[in-house]
């Protein structure tokens, strides 16, 4: 038996139809290096989704991997109630000095979906400890993702994850939110004033009587299809939660750390959340960690005697854990001292224009968009309609194919192809992946 049946015997992927790895068994990697990750066979694949987005500076960085060995030798892990570490304590120190504005209370967790759940859970308590626990549900937006977890996957709005566990799930509030590609106004992001904005207004309006919290990822819907939507909404979007005393949550999970262009998206519209989210690139893609940071006011509001029973009982084992804690140090540290977001600033514009100049004539290309070396390839049937491919012929997962027989990793999100490499990628290995995308797109289509 050979590897790819022996993994096939035991392991069930995630987010998979397990049936497709009869025609596209697993790829075992055996090492990686940079952008490129390599199989037991010794083929190459360019990691141009980071690995689902985490990984921020290249495979088995040299700085990040030697401050984790040296962190090994001294402590692996402690429990994190009552006890603390040098790396957590560096890292939220710098943490605070780079994060929007106010946000300086920092509750470690061990994924995304687990500090969306915790930052939920903190939001509802303020709520009930400072005179308003009738304020209980939450909104979010139509075609959001903030994780797979119940609560997470329940403010989530991507049918796909969860239109079977709809009975499971809290009742939420959805709001439709910007569609920038087939927007309803006609306008354009580059110079709307966020009319589409009109829709969260009217929720808040009704409803923020008995809300607590508008949670949204800033500017980048993901798992949507990489859709963008400009920094006015954001700004309207903390105005109505001030003026409708809701707490804004931001999920930076995927935004955060330089892949928007700015060290997180919220910068882009000078605003800070009450409480932010951040995990993927955090650690640099090497270590699950995760992080829902919050205000001085936030945090006050449990702050009392322990007869009170304010305090806010939510833990994950691993909360804080030394290792992750030093892989994240170290990428901090090589975003300030190597200056990736200014080279990685300038070499966006070089991979805009690239995919621009070679894949907007496509017939069968509706769009192209892009944020910092965020780019999305957005295919449609009908250019002039906008008319979407019949989901049940997989254009995307065929190019996907496609890609990965010619060594590109371009796992699409149905059929919005989309590179989010790490910051770290040079000119060259955006000329090869261009041309690899340009060739199965014209394959397939
Ligand atoms: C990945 C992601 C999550 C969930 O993080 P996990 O670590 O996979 O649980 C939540 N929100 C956004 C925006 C994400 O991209």
């Amino acid at each position: 038996m050979n590897l790819a049946q022996k993994d096939l015997q035991h392991i069930w992927h995630p987010c998979s139809q397990m049936k497709d790895y009869e025609d596209l068994p697993p790829i075992i990697i055996d090492h990686a290096k940079g952008l490129y990750l390599y199989d037991v066979h010794g083929k190459r694949y360019a990691d141009v989704v980071s690995s689902w987005w985490c990984n921020l500076l290249g495979h088995c960085n040299e700085r990040i991997n030697n401050a984790v060995k040296n962190q090994i030798d001294k402590l692996e892990h402690v429990i994190f109630a009552n006890f603390s570490h040098t790396p957590a304590i560096d890292l939220c120190d710098r943490l605070s000095q780079i994060l929007p504005a106010g946000l300086t209370k920092f509750l470690f967790t061990d994924n995304g979906s687990s500090a969306i759940e915790a930052a939920m859970k903190m939001s509802f308590q303020y709520h009930y400890q400072t005179g308003n626990p009738q304020k209980t549900r939450f909104i979010a937006l139509s075609d959001a993702y903030h994780g797979e977890t119940v609560g997470a996957l329940s403010v989530g709005g991507v049918d796909l994850y969860s239109r079977i566990y709809k009975p499971m799930l809290l009742d939420i509030i959805r709001v439709n939110g910007p569609d920038c590609y087939r927007c309803r106004y006609g306008q354009h992001r580059d110079s709307c004033q966020a009319p589409c904005f009109a829709a969260a207004e009217q929720a808040f309006a009704n409803y923020a009587d008995t809300v607590c919290a508008f949670i949204a990822e800033p500017l980048v819907q993901g798992a949507a299809g990489m859709k963008i939507y400009p920094p006015i909404y954001l700004k309207k979007l903390r105005q109505a939660c001030d003026q409708y005393k809701v707490h804004l949550i931001v999920d930076e999970i995927a935004t955060g750390f330089g892949r928007t262009g700015k060290m997180f998206a919220c910068d882009h519209a000078n605003i800070s959340p009450d409480i932010i989210c951040l995990s993927k690139g955090l650690t640099g893609g090497y270590l699950p960690m995760a992080l829902a940071v919050t205000t001085q006011t936030v945090y006050d509001a449990f702050y009392a005697d322990y007869s009170e029973g304010k305090a806010f009982m939510h833990s994950h084992t691993y909360s804080g854990n030394p290792l992750a804690c030093s892989a994240a140090n170290e990428v901090l540290a090589i975003m300030q001292e190597e200056c990736i977001l200014e080279n990685s600033n300038k070499n966006a514009n070089y991979f805009r224009q690239l995919i621009s100049d070679n894949l907007i004539n496509h017939k069968h290309v509706g769009e192209t968009r892009s944020i910092g070396l965020i780019n999305a390839i957005e295919l449609v049937a009908d250019k002039s309609s906008k008319q979407p491919f019949d989901p049940k012929q997989r254009i995307g997962y065929q190019i996907y194919k496609k890609a990965l027989a010619k060594g590109v990793v371009l796992r699409p999100l149905g059929d919005v192809l989309y590179f989010n490499p790490p910051l770290t990628i040079n000119r060259e290995e955006m000329d090869f992946v261009i041309q690899v995308c340009k060739e199965c797109i014209g394959n397939v289509l």
